[in-house]
C-alpha cells in the first residue's frame, strides 16, 4: 500500500462486486487502512478478488472477516444486509463502525440495525455512483470521484462514527451529505429507481415485438433506445431488491408518473403543440440543472 492517512485499522469488506471492489482498490491505492479482510457469497468471486489482489485477508465466512475490524462496509444486494448484519453481529468490537452501500436507506435501517450491537455503530450510507457492470473485474477507483454518497444515520446515532464515515468518502473522491433515510429513498425513487423502471419497461417492451420489428429495434437503436438498453443491462439481482425493498417510495412517484404520461398522451391525441413544446422546454432546464451541478 501506498504511505497515506490511516484512518482505519482494518476494514471488512463483505461483499466484492462493483462496489466493494471499488472501495477496495481506492482505498488500498491511497492508503486509507492498514488491512483490508474481504468477504463474499462464492468461492468463485473470492478466487478472483484474491487473484486482483484486492484484498490482505479473505473468507468466505463474513463473521471471520468482521473480527477485529474498526470499519465493516457491507457491499452485497439489500436483500442480503440483513443476513450479513445477523452473521457478523457476534465478532464486532467495541467500537466497529457498520455500514453499507445499498441503493435504499429505510430498509438496510430496519434490517440490520435489531442486529448491530450496542457496542458498535450502524452508520448506512449510499455512494450514488455505478455503472451497469458487476463483479469484483468491474470495479475501478475512480468510481465515487466527484459523486454524492449520502450517508443515513439512525436517530441517536454517535457523531463521531459519522463524521469518520462521511471522511473516508470525501477520502475516495465523493461529496457527502446526511440525510434522513426516508428522504433519501424518496429522493432516489425519482432520480434513480423510476428511471431504471420505465428502462427496463421500454427494452422489455422490445423483446416482446415480433423478430424482424425487434432486428430493426437493435439497428437502429442509436434513437434513444440505446440508452435505454445500458441501464438495463443492470443486475437483475440488484434491481430486483431495490423495487422490493422501496416499494412505497417507487410506488408513490410511479403514480405521479402515470398521470403525467396520460397528460402527455392526452396533448398528442389532441395535437396540442403548446403543451408538449411547454413540457420539453422545462425538461430541458432540468438537464441544463445536472450538467451544472457537474453530474452530467
Ligand atoms: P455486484 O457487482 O453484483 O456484487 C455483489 C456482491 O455481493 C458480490 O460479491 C456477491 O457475491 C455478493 N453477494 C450477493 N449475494 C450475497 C449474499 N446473499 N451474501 C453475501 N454476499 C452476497 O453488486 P454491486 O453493483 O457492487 O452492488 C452492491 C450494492 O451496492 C447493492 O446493494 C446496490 O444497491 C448498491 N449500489 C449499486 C450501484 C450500482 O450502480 N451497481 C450503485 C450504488 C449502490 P458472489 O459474487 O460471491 O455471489
Amino acid at each position: 500500500m501506498t504511505a497515506g492517512p490511516v484512518m482505519f485499522g482494518r476494514l471488512a469488506l463483505v461483499g466484492i462486486g462493483l462496489i466493494g471492489s471499488s472501495i477496495a482498490r481506492a482505498a488500498k491505492r491511497d492508503g486509507l487502512v492498514d488491512e483490508i479482510a474481504i468477504s463474499t457469497r462464492s468461492q468463485e468471486t473470492l478466487d478472483r478478488a484474491r487473484e486482483l489482489g484486492l484484498g490482505d485477508a479473505y473468507s468466505i465466512d463474513a463473521a471471520d472477516v468482521a473480527e477485529g475490524a474498526d470499519f465493516v462496509i457491507v457491499c452485497t444486494p439489500l436483500g442480503a444486509c440483513g443476513p450479513v448484519a445477523e452473521r457478523i453481529a457476534g465478532s464486532l468490537k467495541d467500537g466497529a463502525i457498520v455500514s453499507d452501500v445499498g441503493s435504499c436507506k429505510c430498509s438496510v435501517i430496519e434490517d440490520m440495525a435489531p442486529y448491530v450491537p450496542a457496542h458498535a455503530h450502524l452508520v448506512p450510507a449510499h455512494p450514488i455512483a455505478g455503472t451497469e457492470h458487476s463483479g469484483p473485474d468491474a470495479g475501478f477507483p475512480e468510481l465515487f470521484e466527484g459523486r454524492w454518497c449520502v450517508i443515513t444515520p439512525p436517530a441517536g446515532t454517535d457523531a463521531a462514527a459519522v463524521e469518520k464515515v462521511a471522511a473516508f468518502w470525501q477520502k475516495l473522491g465523493s461529496m457527502t451529505e446526511v440525510m434522513d433515510a426516508e428522504h433519501h429513498d424518496q429522493v432516489l425513487a425519482i432520480t434513480s429507481h423510476l428511471p431504471h423502471l420505465i428502462a427496463y419497461s421500454i427494452v422489455d417492451t422490445a423483446t416482446n415485438l415480433e423478430d424482424s420489428l425487434q432486428r430493426e429495434v437493435i439497428k437502429f437503436s442509436a434513437g434513444g433506445f440505446r440508452d435505454f438498453t445500458r441501464i438495463a443491462a443492470s443486475d437483475p439481482v440488484m434491481w430486483r431488491d431495490v423495487f422490493l425493498k422501496n416499494r412505497d417510495a417507487v410506488l408513490d412517484i410511479l403514480s405521479q408518473f402515470s398521470e403525467d404520461l396520460t397528460a402527455l398522451r392526452r396533448a398528442i391525441r389532441r395535437g396540442e403543440a403548446d403543451t408538449l413544446e411547454d413540457v420539453f422546454t422545462r425538461t430541458r432546464a432540468i438537464r441544463r440543472g445536472v450538467i451544472d451541478e457537474k453530474q452530467a
